[in-house]
């Protein structure tokens, strides 16, 4: 799960990581509110979306606009550019060309930046610890900067028995070139960050740029920030700050369901349970010339509910001209499921064509139950046939 810059750092205040002062604003009227508490003599003015790439981004429709931050020393301009971000689209390379309604905004005090720094705390899989990324060439995608400049890229992996050791942190900080207090600064910075990191259960947090100022702090003035999804039961407070407006409606939808879905550009809807058997599902699909319109893991215990959840699902697709379902019928039997398929495209009144490949406990029963029914299921005995049918079913009703 993602959140809004403005709501990281209030969690990044609360650890005792050093950012500016800020707050919220949902209209203009609350912007200048919040700017006249501030007291100037710098703003700035950020658009709250769940992309980053916002200070260079566009506003559709509103060409007259700039950036979707913007550093400003009056409130007069606060309130104008307030009116000028709120309720327009705002695209940036991480939105794609569609961009993101700005809803909310933070207004944030002005900072002198002495340089611009990068830092980044992930899971990396590889060696299964939470990482420290950190570079002297901030403000930059760290993509861009691992493509171009390796080498500017210093990477600390954390061993989680001993946690982030002063000494990791002053190796960071002297990497970045700090000195004299900053150097201080910095080892604080670092260690409640990675307190923070653990005690929430984050997967990432990005802090681009991290800045010294010219009085020589070192602060967070932007972050981004993602939770174990897996974890969130342990922190209702963090899964609070939900914005659903930032998410997709359909995988929305299906997490309500426990669903696994992740929308693709394909045409063939796919509904498999677990998810190797999905990726595998979605590669034959690939392999006899369809493209798959999206991943579903419908899970361990499909009920006649989900199954039915999950056929809405991918109806509610419009590129879908096909569905292809593949189970395995282990804990579940496919008798069981053949009723929840049968039940499920009844309910939603299928118009397009259904192949079914189930294997397992009760196979012939659930083959039985899906010839009874009356219904156009395309019954199909192993993986390969079941794409080459469904890739033939869509090219044939095409
Ligand atoms: P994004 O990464 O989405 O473009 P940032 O929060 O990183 O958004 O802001 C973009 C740039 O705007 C920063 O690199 C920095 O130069 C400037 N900026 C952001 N916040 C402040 C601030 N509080 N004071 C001064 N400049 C800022
Ligand atoms: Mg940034």
């Amino acid at each position: 799960m993602n959140i809004h810059e403005y709501q990281a750092k209030q969690l990044l205040a609360k650890f005792g990581v050093a950012v500016p002062k800020g707050k919220v604003a949902y209209t203009p009227e609350e912007a200048v509110s919040v700017a006249g508490e501030l007291g100037g003599p710098v703003y700035v003015v950020k658009s709250q979306i769940h992309a980053g790439g916002r200070g260079v981004g566009r506003f559709k429709g509103n060409e007259g606009g700039r950036g979707g931050v913007r550093v400003v020393k009056s409130i007069d301009e606060v309130a104008a550019s307030a009116a000028q971000m709120l309720g327009y689209i705002l695209v940036t390379k991480q939105t794609g060309p569609e961009g993101k309604e700005v809803k909310r905004l933070y207004i944030e005090d002005g900072c002198d930046i002495a340089r611009e720094l990068y830092l980044s705390f992930l899971i990396d899989r590889v060696t299964s610890r939470i990482t420290v990324m950190a570079s002297t060439e901030g403000g930059m995608e760290i993509e861009e900067v691992a493509a171009e400049t390796p080498e500017r890229i210093i990477t600390v992996a954390i061993d989680p028995v001993t946690g982030l050791e002063p000494h990791h942190a002053r190796s960071i900080a002297f990497g970045l070139g700090l000195e004299g207090k900053q150097v201080g600064s910095a080892v604080k910075f670092l260690q409640s960050l990675y307190r923070m990191f653990v005690e929430l259960d984050a997967s990432m947090v990005e802090v681009n740029p991290l800045v010294v100022t010219a009085a020589g702090e070192v602060l967070a003035l932007d972050a981004k920030m993602n939770f174990d999804d897996n974890a969130l039961f342990r922190h209702p407070d963090i899964a609070e700050l939900r914005d659903e407006n930032e998410e997709d409606p359909a995988e929305l939808e299906a997490a309500k369901h426990e669903l696994n879905y992740v929308k693709l550009d394909g045409s063939i809807g796919c509904m498999v349970n677990g998810a190797g058997l999905a990726m595998a599902t979605m590669d034959i699909i690939k392999l006899y010339g369809g493209d798959p319109a999206n991943f579903l893991d419908v899970g361990g215990g499909a009920t006649k509910e989900r199954v039915t959840a999950a056929f809405k699902l991918i109806l509610s697709d419009p590129n879908v001209e096909g569905i292809l379902v593949n189970i395995f019928g282990g804990i579940m039997r496919c008798d069981v499921i053949a009723e929840g398929v049968v039940a499920a495209a009844r309910d939603v009144s299928l118009n397009v064509p259904l192949v079914v490949r189930l294997e397992g406990t009760n196979v012939d029963l659930g083959k039985k139950i899906m010839a009874d029914s009356g219904l156009p299921i395309i019954s199909a005995g192993n993986l390969g046939d079941a794409a080459e049918k469904i890739v033939k079913a869509v090219r044939e009703a095409a």
